[in-house]
């Protein structure tokens, strides 16, 4: 990649307190940009104080949403070490959205170089009170001025950081969730796959309808039949069945996400029997009913997401007393000494 061009901030913010600490609301004092033209492709890489940019408004991305981004985190050891948590997977997986989206190919190499470059100019702002971390969030928005549907010819490729406080403040916090049977998040053939705007916008009506019967998340149900299960929030969902783990298949209105692979992997490796294959919600409540049932959601944001009651059809289902499983503490557990560098690293995850 071309040299990346720094530009200091004149006026450093002071980092908030450790303890303070929400998700997603501050963020550090500079940012990564870089352009794309026809002809000139991806160009001019740099770092910025960071701050608002400006827009027209007839600009592509805000009429009709041909944009991405990506989720992960740096974390800092008790040794002092920053490490970010399998950064060329998250790089690999923006440019898959990219795909998707029409948007062209972004270097896996150049997103993971201008993560470092950004985490390492902020790097006083990565926090170091247990269970806290960095959250980095690069997005592409297609920058084109137009009215009229078609691929931009201009991107913004951009990258925004910021400490985020621990999700589980007091211990593991089993959720509840409703599925729903009215509304769909994704649908195969369209862009389930792609960590897109459009899916999240899609996700907001259900969700608040689900909040408003007393329900954390949406485990939302395949868009056709309303009968399998797809995804929980947004997370991927996961179930211990007796002896054995499923997790809905990769089917193209699915999210590939990072820790699902990471818990699949750790699983394997512990001698589970791991099918990824279409779970019915039928077997789901049978599986609650008859109390063989562990269910939890995996993310960047949370790790890992103990279920402890399932509502649908107007019924609620208790899940493994309500408690966290043995097995869903275990993954939390090991994920998070990884990206702590507190547990043996066998895969080399973080770096
Ligand atoms: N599904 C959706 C829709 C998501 O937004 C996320 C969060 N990125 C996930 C699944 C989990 O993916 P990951 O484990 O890579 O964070």
């Amino acid at each position: 990649m071309t040299q990346i061009a720094i530009t200091r901030t004149a006026h450093p913010k002071q980092t908030p307190p450790d303890d303070s600490l929400a998700f997603g609301k501050v963020f550090t004092d500079h940012m990564f940009l870089m352009n794309y033209d026809a002809g000139k492709g991806w160009h001019a890489p740099r770092i910025e104080p960071y701050g608002p940019f400006t827009l027209d408004p007839a600009c592509c991305v805000l009429h009709y949403g041909q944009g991405i981004f990506d989720g992960l985190k740096a974390f800092r050891g008790a040794d002092g070490q920053i490490r970010l948590f399998r950064v060329a997977d998250h790089a690999k997986r923006l440019n898959r959205s990219a795909h998707y989206l029409c948007i062209p190919e972004l270097d896996p190499a150049m997103v993971e170089e201008s993560i470092r470059a950004l985490v390492e100019v902020d790097q006083r702002w990565v926090p170091s009170k247990p269970g806290t971390s960095l959250y980095i969030r690069p997005t592409v928005i297609a920058t084109e001025t137009f009215l009229g549907v078609h691929p931009s010819h201009s991107y913004l490729y951009y990258l925004i950081i910021g400490p985020v406080g621990a999700y589980y403040k007091e211990g593991m916090n089993p959720v509840r969730i409703l599925a729903s049977d009215t509304y769909v998040r994704a649908v195969k053939g369209g862009l389930g796959a792609a960590k897109t705007m459009a899916n999240y916008a899609a996700s907001l009506y259900g969700a608040e309808e689900a909040q408003k019967a007393g329900y954390t998340q949406v485990l939302w149900l395949d868009a056709v039949e309303h009968r399998y299960l797809d995804e929980v929030g947004t997370m991927n969902i996961m179930l211990k069945i007796g002896d054995e783990i499923v997790t809905p298949p990769l089917n193209g209105a699915i999210l590939a996400g990072i820790t699902r692979d990471s818990v699949l992997t750790l699983l394997r490796a512990w001698g589970y029997r791991v099918s990824e294959r279409p779970v019915a919600i039928d077997e789901v409540l049978a599986a609650a009913k008859a109390g063989t049932l562990e269910m939890w959601g995996t993310g960047t944001a949370a790790v890992i997401s103990p279920v402890g009651e399932l509502g649908y059809k107007g019924e609620r289902y208790v899940i493994n007393g309500g408690r966290t499983g043995a097995l869903t503490q275990k993954l939390y557990d090991t994920i998070v000494g990884i990206q702590y560098g507190t547990t043996p690293d066998p895969y080399g995850w973080a770096t």
